[in-house]
């Protein structure tokens, strides 16, 4: 594996797969257009089926290539991008997101990240990347550079470090699809920020396949407890949240800020896996803003029915 934005170019041109650094976790990335490539995701990963993946792109410019945009997909795209949303749309007929990237889905899910090493790589290499987090299937996404390399790096023909992301959980993914807006997983992008400026969100995901959605997604080895208002049982690590609340080196975030949450989430929980407790305990965590998110993910690696 080597590391740098020349031989992550070059690998993707090979069709061979990269990590990837993004705001919201590391991706492990190859061409959208070619099937081959993203198979070997599917393989890296050891993803039981085929789930569609998101094709990352340069800029709101190159959306009109690969999706058809409405007027609210145009206003999400327009506050958002670059930055944590995905926009899942019509796609546009062609061979740019390959089927098996889409899932065979006639809809296509598209985003173009914050992060400035993943722009520089998708304008040297000129096409949409899909990139899902760079982890084995049903384990936390890694957000460090370590994490990503440990988790699927034999996989990868060449790696970028992009140090620890900023925002720590998977994109807000929306769906715009029939004149309809619908939240189809949680993040960054808030509820409230979404509902602002495209109005109220449907609530169903109108029967769209989300994977992400999948009851053990996110999950460590060590069985997760949440909301653990009488802190740690014998042999658990509690993940603190706020003043006072257990260790501060296991603390979410000890001023209790969302955002020091979601960018510590998945590296904690992977740390303490890495003890070998008899469990992991979470303190609560609000609902409010990014809230939802972090719950979202905390309920999956608990194994909770969302
Ligand atoms: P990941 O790449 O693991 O962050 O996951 C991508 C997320 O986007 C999953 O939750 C997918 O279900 C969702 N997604 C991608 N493409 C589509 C699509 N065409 N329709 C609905 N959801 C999609
Ligand atoms: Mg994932």
């Amino acid at each position: 594996m080597t590391e740098g934005p020349d031989a992550a170019v070059a690998a993707l041109r090979a069709g061979q797969l990269v990590i990837l650094p993004t705001e919201t976790v590391y991706g492990l990335a190859a061409d959208a257009g070619n099937a081959d490539a993203v198979a070997r995701i599917f393989e890296a990963k050891g993803r039981p089926r085929f789930n569609p993946l998101i094709a990352h792109i340069a800029d709101v410019g190159a959306a009109g290539a690969i999706a058809v945009f409405d007027d609210a997909a145009r206003k999400l795209a327009t506050a958002f991008w670059p930055g944590p949303l995905t926009i899942v749309a019509p796609v546009r007929p062609g061979d740019r997101v390959c089927d098996l990237a889409r899932a065979g889905l006639d809809s296509v899910a598209v985003r173009v990240p914050g992060h400035p090493l993943a722009r520089a790589l998708l304008r040297a290499f000129g096409g949409p990347v899909v990139a899902p987090s760079a982890n084995r299937s049903g384990r936390p996404s890694p957000t460090t550079f370590a994490d990503a390399v440990e988790e699927t790096g034999a996989s990868a023909a060449a790696a970028l470090d992009g140090g620890p992301c900023s925002v720590g959980v998977e994109s807000t993914v929306v769906s715009v699809l029939g004149g309809r807006v619908a939240l189809l997983r949680p993040g960054a992008v808030t509820r409230d920020q979404i509902e602002a400026l495209v109005g109220p969100l449907e609530t169903s995901d109108h029967g769209h396949r989300s994977p992400g959605r999948l009851t053990t997604h996110y999950a460590p080895d060590a069985p997760v407890r949440i909301d653990a208002l009488d802190g740690p049982r014998p042999g658990e690590i509690l993940l603190g949240f706020g003043p006072g609340v257990g260790e501060a080196r296991w603390s979410l975030s000890v001023s209790g800020d969302p955002r020091e949450a979601a960018a510590n989430l998945f590296r904690l929980l992977r740390e303490a896996d890495r003890e070998h407790p008899a469990g992991i305990a979470v303190a609560s965590v609000p609902m409010a803003g990014l809230g939802e998110a972090i719950n979202d993910r905390l309920r999956r690696a608990a194994g909770f029915v969302g």
